[in-house]
């Protein structure tokens, strides 16, 4: 049988410096190069999920409340995506205790829209830097389950692995009813 077709949106966010440009490039390139700038652009990758076949339109966009040069704010950036991943660093308390904030902003800006349930995974990076973790991978899924969200900790540093979990996570949480071609 032929694959159903769709396309998601799909906006990284997160405190800066969490990786969540090394977790994009990581799941389309396979590839950790280190650093990675301020770039901010828009990545198409396919992947197959559950004989879905899913064309990601990833956003990987900085952690401004400010306009950026394109004029994009972050309330556009949401109204744009239909999925969010949400990544925080393990050794950085901060980056994981606003999660729940930015979480219910995107919840109130997209289920005024229609009665689905968003999706969104939560991503606990920098998982190798475990001698400098402050944030319990207990918190991590406490937090996700008590806002109905995936969970995965993960490092984009050391493998491919988890990056490609966390988009077939997000790919599953995406209902049929959405976005079919
Ligand atoms: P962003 O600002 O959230 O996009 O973060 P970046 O992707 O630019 O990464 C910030 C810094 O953390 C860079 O120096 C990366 O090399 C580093 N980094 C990203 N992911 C990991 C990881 O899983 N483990 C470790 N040890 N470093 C990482």
């Amino acid at each position: 049988p032929t694959a159903l077709k769709m396309e998601a949106n799909v906006l990284v966010m997160g405190a800066d410096n969490v990786g969540k440009s090394a977790l994009t490039v990581r799941f389309l390139t396979r590839r950790f190069i280190g650093e990675y700038g301020d770039m901010e652009f828009i990545y198409s990758h396919n992947v197959t999920v559950d004989g879905r076949e899913i064309l990601f339109h990833i956003w990987d966009a900085p952690n401004s409340q400010e306009q950026t040069e394109d004029g994009s704010s972050e309330e556009k950036r949401i109204q744009w995506a239909d999925s969010f991943v949400l990544v925080y660093s393990i050794c950085d308390r901060a980056s994981f205790n606003i999660l729940p904030l930015k979480i219910q902003f995107i919840k109130a800006a997209k289920e005024g829209q229609s009665q689905e349930k968003v999706p969104i995974v939560i991503v606990g990076n920098k998982r190798d830097l475990h001698h400098q973790r402050v944030v319990s991978s207990e918190e991590g899924r406490l937090l996700a389950l008590s806002l109905d969200c995936g969970f995965y900790e993960v490092s984009a540093a050391e493998a491919y692995h988890g990056a490609l979990m966390v988009f077939h996570g997000l790919a599953k949480r995406i209902p049929d009813t959405k976005l079919a071609l």
